[in-house]
Parts: structure tokens; C-alpha cells; sequence
């Protein structure tokens, strides 16, 4: 949406990682309160239907008039502002709303919120790629929900009790880049560095056993005014062959934030999980400008960037 990747109307609040302490609520709450602190899922459900009550609120019926699926300041998410504000209002408040314990600022605080979004979206990841104890898992870009990714497979490892003889190579791969994978080498050097996600499909799938998975976590989107050609429409060719002569199985979409967000949100109370590893800088928000410039730029150690309204300039 910042290079202009999706369609987007100017003006939009971006922000879909929100938490925050509640200020007020609407006349039909019932469950949360003035003062609760609360981390919000990415995607925004109603809880009532016919895909959130199957425990798919990232693809509610209700919430998006454009379509499936909604949440705050993104583009084809419906008509609600991001929370890079100091204030957001919160649809089906008590359907949405994760409890937390402690108080602002606590040693939490940036576990927390990575609950919104990149940790149950890199542990879905994992859940997409099927990944079981003993399995050997590739992913392929290390950003947030790359990194993410691992983490949720050092879990499932530590779980590991020994396991059986192996088929050598690459059970499990997740593609946690997305449309905007580049070309590495492949002795075609001028093209090197170009956008070419179509060899990262390929990669997956010449990667991955037969029999295994492969997990699309890495966002496509349906419409790029940026890109050339078929990729404008969301449109990328897949050896689609090799994938069928394999048996593998392939998996994608938008990670549907409340299967997890109380798992993982007791996994980091219990210590066990310590997601804020990732966390490179904090900004109040009239910070924000410079560190998209830097996170766009992939400018050294600009890994995860949290704004923070209530932290002085
Ligand atoms: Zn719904």
C-alpha cells in the first residue's frame, strides 16, 4: 500500500496491529470495559456468520461490503481506519477484543502486540505447511512473519520426543515474501534483483518431497497497479505439474488470527514464547514517516518497527 502496490484511496489511517487500553464503549458491549487492556486480531469478525462462527473470522461475511474479509486501514479490508492514531474504533468489540493481563509498559508490552498480527500469522504458517515434530521446514524470507514462522517451528521442535527414519530434503516449505519476491541468480544476471515471484513458486516447488507442503503465508494481491503485465491482476504461473506429480499439497491465505491469539498470548505469559525478539525500534508517531522510509528501504536493523502514541518525541 506505501509503494503504491495496492489500491488504496489517499487518506486512509493505515495500522492493523493494534492494541491499547479502552477509553469507551458502544451501548451493546458487554464483555470488555473502560480500562481493559486489549489486543486487537488484524482481521476484523462479527462472531456470528456462517465463517466465524467456523472459526474463520478472516473471512467474514459481515464486516467488508467489498467482499470476504475485513480489517483496520487496508486496502479491499472495508471501510475501517488503521490504528496509527491515537484513538481506533473497534467493530464487535466483544467478539474481537483479547483480554490482557498486567499494565502498559510492562514486560509484555511488545509480545503483546505482535498478537494482532505476525505471530499467529507465522504460526499459521506452520500450520498451513503441516509441519509435525521432525519435520524439516524451509522458509524463505526473514522478515517479521518469516521470522515468526521459525519461531513457531522451534516450538514444535522442542516439543520433538525422536523421530523416525526421514525422506532426506524439505518436508514443510513456507513462502513468507509473497508477490514481492526478487530474482536471484540464475546466470542470467541482468535481470537479477528484478520482481519475479514466479521463481519463488518454482523454487517451492522443486524444493518441497513428494508428499509435502507448501505454505503461502507471503501476501498476493488480486489487484497490483504497480506490476507488469498478468501480475496486474494478480495472475502468476505455478509448475503446476510438478506440484500434482508430487502429491503436494499447497496451502494460503490470511492467517485467521482468534484460532490462536489466546494460545499464543498464554505461551508468552508462560515465558515459553518471546516474540518481541524481533522488535528493532519504537517510535512515537510523529515518527512514523522516517521509519516507513527505513523499513521500506530494508535499511540495516529496521526488522519490526512499533509506534507507540503515548511514548514523548
Ligand atoms: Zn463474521
Amino acid at each position: 500500500m506505501y509503494e503504491g502496490r495496492a489500491p488504496v484511496e489517499a487518506g486512509l489511517i493505515f495500522g492493523h496491529e493494534n492494541m491499547g487500553v479502552i477509553e469507551a464503549v458502544g451501548s451493546a458491549v458487554r464483555n470488555v470495559k473502560v480500562g481493559d487492556r486489549v489486543v486487537l486480531p488484524f482481521n476484523i469478525g462479527c462472531g456470528f456468520c456462517f465463517n466465524c462462527t467456523r472459526g474463520f473470522s478472516n473471512a467474514c461475511l459481515t464486516v467488508n461490503p467489498q467482499g470476504h474479509g475485513g480489517g483496520y486501514g487496508y486496502s479491499g479490508m472495508g471501510p475501517h481506519p488503521g490504528g496509527q492514531a491515537e484513538l481506533v474504533r473497534v467493530p464487535y468489540a466483544d467478539y474481537n477484543a483479547l483480554a490482557l493481563p498486567g499494565t502498559p509498559g510492562d514486560e509484555f508490552e511488545d509480545d503483546f502486540i505482535l498478537l494482532a498480527d505476525v505471530f499467529p500469522t507465522g504460526y499459521h504458517a506452520t500450520e498451513q505447511a503441516h509441519v509435525k515434530p521432525g519435520d524439516t521446514v524451509a522458509i524463505f524470507g526473514a522478515g517479521p512473519v518469516g521470522l515468526m514462522a521459525a519461531l513457531s517451528c522451534k516450538s514444535v521442535q522442542d516439543l520433538q520426543k525422536g523421530a523416525g527414519e526421514k525422506m532426506p530434503g524439505v518436508m514443510c516449505t513456507i513462502d513468507a515474501i509473497g508477490y514481492e519476491a526478487k530474482k536471484h541468480d540464475t546466470g542470467d544476471r541482468k535481470n537479477e534483483g528484478q520482481q519475479d515471484p514466479e521463481q519463488l513458486l518454482a523454487d517451492l516447488v522443486r524444493l518441497t518431497n513428494p508428499t509435502g507442503h507448501i505454505s503461502l503465508i507471503g501476501v498476493y494481491f488480486p489487484e497490483d497497479p504497480g506490476a507488469k503485465g498478468d501480475a496486474k491482476k494478480g495472475r502468476f504461473l505455478l509448475d503446476l505439474g510438478d506440484a500434482w506429480n508430487k502429491g503436494i499439497t499447497i496451502e494460503m491465505g490470511q492467517a485467521p488470527v482468534k484460532q490462536y491469539n489466546v494460545y499464543l498470548r498464554d505461551l508468552i505469559i508462560a515465558g515459553v514464547a518471546k516474540p518481541s525478539t524481533i522488535v528493532s525500534h519504537r517510535f512515537p508517531l510523529d515518527g512514523a514517516v522516517d521509519a516507513y522510509k527505513n523499513f521500506d528501504a530494508r535499511n540495516d536493523g529496521y526488522t519490526k518497527v512499533l509506534l507507540k502514541p503515548q511514548q514523548a518525541a
